[in-house]
């Protein structure tokens, strides 16, 4: 039986008196990768935050590694980055490493070797180690993002829940972190589920394809998207072929 790390049932979401999302239902399983695309408005980022617990659902269910997430007490498991930061002033009194080395969960008192390994080692991927003594407030919005993207990884979760990760950082970078997502999601099994706007390239990364306008258009998994003579109907060819370029 595979492990469902996430699943909805029959979700509907009301912002006022407008239905933001309805009748949403699918699961994640470990190791999924899934890409969660629509355009813009379409509830992606509702969805996620319903996912975490941070809103209530109006009708439905959300489990999360098999528990509500009001209920869930393994949130160590989880790397979760929104898609809005609140603005950071230019005197948060925190540095880079400061800010990265929170996303650590508090371990044995031995385990501090292991924590000082894992900050160089993330601090060397998202190339931030040159100004980890900066305070964050100093830096570029695209740098901000690099070390929030450490700060994500850097507790090696079971679970990534990114809400559209990249989209202030410079393609060299973008290009890395993708290629860490997907070795992540390969070589560890992290389950990822990231939101994008990228629908060009999402199918070079994810292996399932989760379309939502305010509804689930398609869930599954790329060739089946691609094969789908419903999905042409609903996208046209043209889009569908978009998303369906893998760029390999
Ligand atoms: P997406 O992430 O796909 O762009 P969102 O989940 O952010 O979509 O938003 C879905 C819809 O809900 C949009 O129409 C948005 O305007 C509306 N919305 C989002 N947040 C709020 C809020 N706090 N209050 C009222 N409406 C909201
Ligand atoms: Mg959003």
């Amino acid at each position: 039986m595979p492990v469902e790390v996430v699943s909805v049932r029959g979700l509907r979401f009301t912002y006022e008196t407008r239905d933001v999302l309805r009748d949403i239902s699918f699961s994640i399983e470990a190791g999924d990768y899934v890409g969660l695309v629509g355009p813009n408005g379409s509830g992606k980022s509702t969805l996620i935050r319903l996912i975490l617990g941070l809103e209530t659902p109006h009708a439905g269910s959300v489990s999360l590694f098999g528990q509500a997430p009001s209920q869930l007490k393994e949130w160590h498991k989880i790397g979760y980055l929104p898609q809005k930061n609140p603005a950071l002033s230019r005197f948060f009194p925190a540095t880079v490493q400061e800010i990265v080395a929170l996303g650590l969960v508090p371990k044995r008192a031995d385990a501090a070797r292991d924590d000082r390994e894992a900050l160089r080692k993330v601090l060397d991927l998202m190339d931030i180690t040159g100004i980890r003594d900066k305070l964050i407030g100093e830096l570029s919005g695209g740098q901000q993002q690099r070390v929030l993207l450490a700060r994500a990884l850097i507790k090696d979760p079971e679970l990534l829940i990114l809400d559209e990760p990249t989209i202030a950082v410079d393609p060299e970078i973008r290009e890395r972190f993708l290629n860490v997502l997907m070795e992540l999601n390969q070589k560890r099994k992290v389950t990822v589920l990231l939101v994008t706007h990228d629908t060009g390239s999402i199918g070079k990364y994810a292996k399932k394809l989760l379309y939502l306008e305010r509804e689930v258009i398609f869930y599954g998994g790329f060739d089946d998207f691609c094969l789908s003579a419903e999905m042409t109907k609903v996208f046209g060819s043209f889009t569908q072929h978009l998303i369906c370029h893998r760029h390999e």
